[in-house]
């Protein structure tokens, strides 16, 4: 029977639809015009629901239509399945489920999480023929010829340290996983990571063979969009990479390669030989036992959880740990923070998938950065910084967007 193996987990929403907001669990919303807390403040949590205006799109939504299709009452379409696409996968529903009844910022306290049945959903969907999206197929199949999503040559991966006084690197106890996201469309975050290594005096190194770089795509864009089976055997390409420069510790400027390594990697091959670490955390190391001095910055910034790093991996004070170490920083919280975040829209296929929708979840962010007069949104991931910055051109929005690397240099 369709969808049997998710019986047990369909059954348990009980349609509250508490995951459609951001709820006082507790009152975690600040009133961005006093920076008081609100009393019984709720606001919107699922950029898919929210932004489609129908209640198949949120996740108590979703589980109802799968419930139908496993009793078979409905039958799998190229519509279903698009709304089954039509999701970030942010996790904000299951931080704000009804059934996780700890309230905690860790995934490991979660009981239910419908982002992960949604997930496991697409490769189903994709089995069956009705997924993956048909641009999720066109960048499967750049990453099969070029290493990446983009299209672009796997000989350009390093482009951007062209023009270095000395040369890259290869080999280090820290091994630098850049990710295709900062190589070809963010290297601004890739030359400030190795100028912050080299400043702070760590050996480090980028993967590299016969003169070209030898990182692959993390493989979370398909492991995201239901594609697992080519994921793992570019899981295995990266991994054999990186045990054998015998590096002891990976660190990732993205927060996607982060969660994908740190977790579904280590689901994959059990134990990994080496520490995956973000690049936010690093920093934060590095600053904490003085190895960097960060300079003095004159900026009123707000800090944008990734999904990735914060509710999907926990990750949420490095990044705000070093903020607060920059001299000059003024730096102030948006409303939905944490594992409460608003999410950019770019994640779970949405950029490639379904674009508009990715640029005006990311304008939601953009206005609420607005709100609390920050002039700058920074990030600890290069995805979210694409789309904000593609949001903020589409929507004439006078905000800067930079990676938390960036302000370090
Ligand atoms: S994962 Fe995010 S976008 Fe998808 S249903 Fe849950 S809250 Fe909505
Ligand atoms: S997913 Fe959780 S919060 Fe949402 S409707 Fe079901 S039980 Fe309620």
């Amino acid at each position: 029977m369709v969808f049997e193996k998710y019986a047990d987990q369909l059954y348990r929403c009980n349609r509250c639809r508490q995951c459609r907001y951001v709820t006082g669990k507790p009152l975690a919303l600040i009133d961005p015009a006093t920076g008081a807390p609100r009393e019984n403040a709720v606001m919107p949590s699922c950029p898919s629901g929210f932004l489609n205006k129908f209640a198949a799109y949120y996740a108590s939504g979703k589980l109802m239509v799968a419930k139908r299709i496993l009793e078979g009452l409905h039958q799998i379409d190229r519509k279903t399945a698009e709304i089954f696409y039509t999701c970030s996968l942010c996790g904000a529903c299951d931080y704000q489920c009804s059934l996780n009844l700890a309230d905690s910022e860790s995934p490991n306290k979660l009981e239910f999480r419908p982002s992960e049945i949604f997930e496991e959903i697409r490769e189903d969907l994709a089995d069956l023929g009705f997924g993956p999206m048909p641009n999720h197929i066109k960048f499967a199949e750049s990453i099969r010829q070029n290493h990446n999503p983009y299209n672009e040559s796997h000989k350009d991966r390093l482009v951007w340290a062209e023009g270095r006084n000395s040369k890259l690197p290869s080999n280090g106890n820290v091994i630098y996983f850049v990710g295709c996201t900062t190589a070809y469309r963010n290297p601004a975050i890739a030359k400030a990571t190795v100028n912050i290594f080299e400043r702070a005096g760590i050996e480090y190194g980028v993967l590299q063979s016969k003169g070209y770089s030898n990182e692959w795509c993390c493989g979370s864009p398909l492991l995201r969009t239901g594609q697992r089976k080519l994921a793992e055997e570019i899981m295995r390409h990266n991994v054999k990479a990186i045990e054998e420069s015998g590096a002891d510790t990976l660190v990732t400027s993205c927060a996607g390669c982060y969660a994908t390594i740190k977790r579904d990697y280590a689901k994959v091959f059990k134990d990994l030989s080496f520490e995956v670490v973000h690049s936010s955390e690093f920093i934060q190391r590095l600053i904490r036992n003085g190895k960097l001095k960060p300079k003095q910055v004159d900026k009123k910034v707000t800090y944008h959880d990734p999904c990735h790093l914060g509710r999907h991996m926990g990750l949420y004070d490095a990044p705000r740990e070093v903020l607060k170490a920059i001299p000059g920083i003024q730096f102030v919280e948006m409303p939905r923070t944490r594992k409460n975040a608003w999410c950019c829209g770019g994640g779970g296929g949405m950029m490639s998938g379904f674009p508009e929708m990715a640029s005006k979840t990311a304008d939601v962010r953009i206005q609420e950065a607005m709100d609390i007069g920050a002039n700058a949104i920074v990030s600890t991931c290069p995805f979210c910084e694409v789309n904000l910055t593609k949001a903020a051109e589409i929507f004439h929005r006078d905000v800067s967007i930079m990676d938390l690397a960036e302000l370090l240099v």
